[in-house]
C-alpha cells in the first residue's frame, strides 16, 4: 500500500477519507458508516473531518464509524479561523475530541488564515500537543507566504502537513507552493480530489478514463497518487465507490497517459493565487 511519511516519523495511508457533508442526513447516515468502515478495512485509515462540516455532525458520524476501532484510524480534525486563539484553540480541540469520543486527534489542522496571529495558534498547538490531545499539528489553505509566515513561528518548524485544493483542474501549487513544501519534506495533503466531481464533465478526461478502462474517478485519484508524497482524501457515500475509490492505488499510469492528462489539464505557467473551496 502506497504511504506517506509526516515530518516526525509518523507513516500513513496516501489515500484516506474526506467526509464533508457527511453526517447530515438520517436517511443516508447508515450508508455513510458502512462506507468509512468499508474504507478502513480497505486501509483508508486517514479519516479527514473538521469542526465546521455539519457543525460537528462530521466529527460525531466519524466517531461512530470508528467505534471499536479508534486505533486503527488516523484522525485528521481542524480549528476555524475565528476559534484559533491562544484559548479558542484549545476549547474548540476539546469539543472535537467530545464530538469524536476520542481522547485525540492524531492531526490537527487550523483551517485556514483567519485574524488571529499564527504565534497564538501556534503556542495553543503545541500546548495541546504537550498535553496528548494531539499528536500533530498543520495548515490548511494557506498560500506560500502565510505558509513562509507561519512556519517560521516558534514551532512552526514542526508543521506536518498543508492541506490544499489540489486535483487535476487545480494545478496552480504546482508553480510555487507545492515545490517549497517538498523541499522541505512537508507532505501536501490534496483535498477535493476529485473536483467535487466536476471533473467527470470535461469530454476529453472522460474519454481517456474509458479507453484507459478505468472510472473517471479513478484516473483523477490515480494521477494525484502517482507523486509519492502527497496524501489525498476523495469523499463518498457508498461501499461500493469506496472500492472503486480504493482500486486506483492499484493502477500504474503510463507517460504516454500523464502526458494527455498534462493536455487535458496543462500545468500553469506563472504564479497563481491560492484557490480554495
Ligand atoms: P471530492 O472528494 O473531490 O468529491 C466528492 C464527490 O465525489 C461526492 O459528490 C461523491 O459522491 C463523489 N464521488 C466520490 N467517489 C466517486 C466515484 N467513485 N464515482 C463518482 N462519484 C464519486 O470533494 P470534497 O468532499 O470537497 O473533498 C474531499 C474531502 O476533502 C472533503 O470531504 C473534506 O474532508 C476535505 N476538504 C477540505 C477542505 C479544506 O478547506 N481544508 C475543503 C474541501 C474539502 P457521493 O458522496 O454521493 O458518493
Amino acid at each position: 500500500m502506497r504511504t506517506v511519511t509526516f515530518p516526525g516519523g509518523e507513516t500513513v495511508p496516501a489515500l484516506g477519507q474526506g467526509t464533508w457533508n457527511i453526517g447530515d442526513s438520517r436517511a443516508t447516515r447508515a450508508a455513510e458508516i458502512a462506507t468509512l468502515r468499508r474504507g478502513i478495512d480497505l486501509g483508508l485509515t486517514l479519516i479527514d473531518t473538521a469542526e465546521m462540516y455539519g457543525d460537528g455532525r462530521s466529527e460525531q458520524l466519524v466517531a461512530a464509524a470508528i467505534t471499536g476501532r479508534r486505533d486503527e484510524v488516523f484522525i485528521v480534525s481542524k480549528v476555524l479561523p475565528n476559534h484559533a486563539s491562544r484559548r479558542g484553540t484549545v476549547t474548540a480541540c476539546e469539543r472535537s475530541l467530545k464530538h469524536l469520543n476520542s481522547d485525540r486527534i492524531d492531526l490537527y489542522l487550523l483551517h485556514w488564515h483567519g485574524g488571529v496571529p499564527f504565534a497564538e495558534t501556534l503556542e495553543a498547538l503545541m500546548a495541546l500537543k504537550r498535553a496528548g490531545k494531539i499528536r500533530y499539528y498543520g495548515v490548511s489553505n494557506l498560500d506560500l507566504t502565510e505558509t513562509k509566515a507561519w512556519c517560521q513561528e516558534s514551532g512552526g518548524e514542526a508543521t506536518a502537513t498543508n492541506q490544499l485544493l489540489y486535483n487535476l483542474s487545480r494545478r496552480g501549487i504546482e508553480w510555487d507552493l507545492l515545490p517549497w513544501l517538498r523541499e522541505r519534506g512537508i507532505p501536501v495533503m490534496a483535498y477535493s480530489p476529485l473536483e467535487q466531481t466536476r471533473l467527470f464533465k470535461n469530454a476529453k478526461f472522460a474519454a481517456l478514463a474509458k479507453a484507459s478502462g478505468v472510472t473517471p474517478a479513478q484516473l483523477a485519484l490515480a494521477w494525484l497518487l502517482a507523486k509519492d508524497d502527497l496524501t489525498v482524501i476523495p469523499k463518498c457515500s457508498s461501499p461500493a465507490r469506496v472500492e472503486e475509490n480504493a482500486a486506483a492505488r492499484d493502477i500504474q499510469l503510463s507517460p504516454a497517459q500523464l502526458a494527455e492528462l498534462d493536455k487535458i489539464f496543462p500545468p500553469p505557467r506563472s504564479a497563481r493565487p491560492l484557490e480554495m473551496l
